[in-house]
């Protein structure tokens, strides 16, 4: 892959990563809870381009901005995130020919921090003091305000953030699943920008206008319950300190509540029993996955999302020993199996990405 110098050479380039973004194995999970046998169904996007669903935002919302002309060779991408989205615009912008400037709140895992940094982007904390997540966004505003060749992918206030979902994650999961002679019941998923869980449950209510669709939040952290920020939680990736723009709680279902501690628990669980390394939001969203479930006639079928993969977090306590409080659901849980129904054809996924 070159480096393009013009946005026909960008167009090459985008399909070169189309090959390696996007169109991920659904895993069919078996597990034992409370005596009965059940499946849940999780989107394996930890196999992506660096390691999580946050490529395939990246990815679309650049082509977007490169048709539409907002985004020119030779400007620097810039954008506030807690780590994944920052890792994707990384990696991606650069392989584009862009520079890319990160703003992070400075408690994020050093393995982000040296992950962005390793694609060739700087990265500027942002500490509690100076505004945090939304101090980060700030920073952004003020740099494309003073200068011209600066690019903001705002993924809190892009719906390319959700179309990327709506024209490729659910329409993998749909076609997934009617190869399996499957039909989604419910999806499930942990709200950072909300992205996912709007893009998917539009491209899913398309076909089944009745499927419920359950927003996921920290117990410690309830910021969508709450409207505001709350407490702090471990779960890195979702509930950040405000409601984004593009999540429309309205259009969704009851927010499901997961214990961090729960959460990293469970994801310690799907690597040590079945080899899955995934983070802590997939640990979160599976747990919400069965209580969903629990809510649901015996059988439905219920679809997440394993976000990223569990190497960004070695400096965390996803590698540290957890308490196992009474309450948590990943005790009542034993992981049996895997099964996976694998990537889709060319024919399959032709209407990948731009409609
Ligand atoms: N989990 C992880 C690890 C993430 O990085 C993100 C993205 N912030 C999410 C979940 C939530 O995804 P979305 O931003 O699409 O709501």
């Amino acid at each position: 892959m070159t480096r393009p110098s013009n946005p026909c050479d960008v167009a090459s380039t985008t399909q070169s990563l189309f090959e390696m973004i996007g169109n991920t194995p659904l895993l069919a999970i078996t597990f034992s809870h409370r005596k009965s046998v059940r499946t849940i169904y999780a989107k394996a996007e930890h196999l992506n381009l660096t390691g999580s669903i946050k490529d395939r935002m990246a990815l679309h919302i650049l082509l977007r901005a490169y048709r539409a002309g907002r985004l020119r060779p030779g400007d620097t991408i810039m954008e506030a995130t807690s780590g994944n989205t920052g890792i994707a615009f990384a990696a991606i912008g650069k392989a584009m020919g862009h520079a890319v400037v990160i703003y992070m709140p400075d408690w994020m895992s050093l393995e982000r921090v040296k992950l962005i940094e390793s694609y060739g982007a700087k990265v500027i904390p942002v500490s509690r003091e100076a505004g945090g997540f939304l101090g980060s966004i700030r920073m952004t505003q003020h740099q494309a305000d003073c200068r011209k060749d600066v690019y903001l992918p705002q993924q809190f206030a892009n719906y390319s953030n959700c179309e990327a979902h709506a024209l490729t994650t659910g329409p993998e999961i749909l076609e997934q699943l009617r190869l399996q002679g499957l039909k989604p019941a419910a999806f499930v998923a942990g709200v950072g920008t909300g992205g996912t869980i709007m893009g998917i449950s539009q491209s899913l209510r398309r076909h089944f206008p009745h499927i419920k669709t359950f927003p996921v939040e920290p117990a410690e952290s309830p910021t969508l319950s709450t409207g505001h920020k709350v407490g702090t939680h471990r779960i890195q990736g979702i509930s950040d300190e405000f409601i984004p723009q593009i999540l429309k709680l309205e259009s969704l279902d009851e927010i499901l509540s997961v214990s961090d501690g729960d959460s990293i628990l469970m994801a310690q669980k799907l690597a040590s029993s079945l080899g899955l390394g995934v983070g802590i939001s997939s640990g979160c969203n599976f747990l919400a996955a069965v209580m969903a479930q629990d809510r649901l006639p015996q059988d439905s079928v219920v679809v997440t999302i394993f976000c990223d993969d569990n190497k960004k977090y070695l400096s965390t306590d996803l590698f540290r020993k957890e308490l196992i409080r009474d309450t948590y659901l990943s005790s009542d849980i034993e992981l049996l199996d895997f099964r996976v129904i694998g990537r889709l054809g060319a024919v399959q996924v032709h209407n990948r990405f731009i409609a």
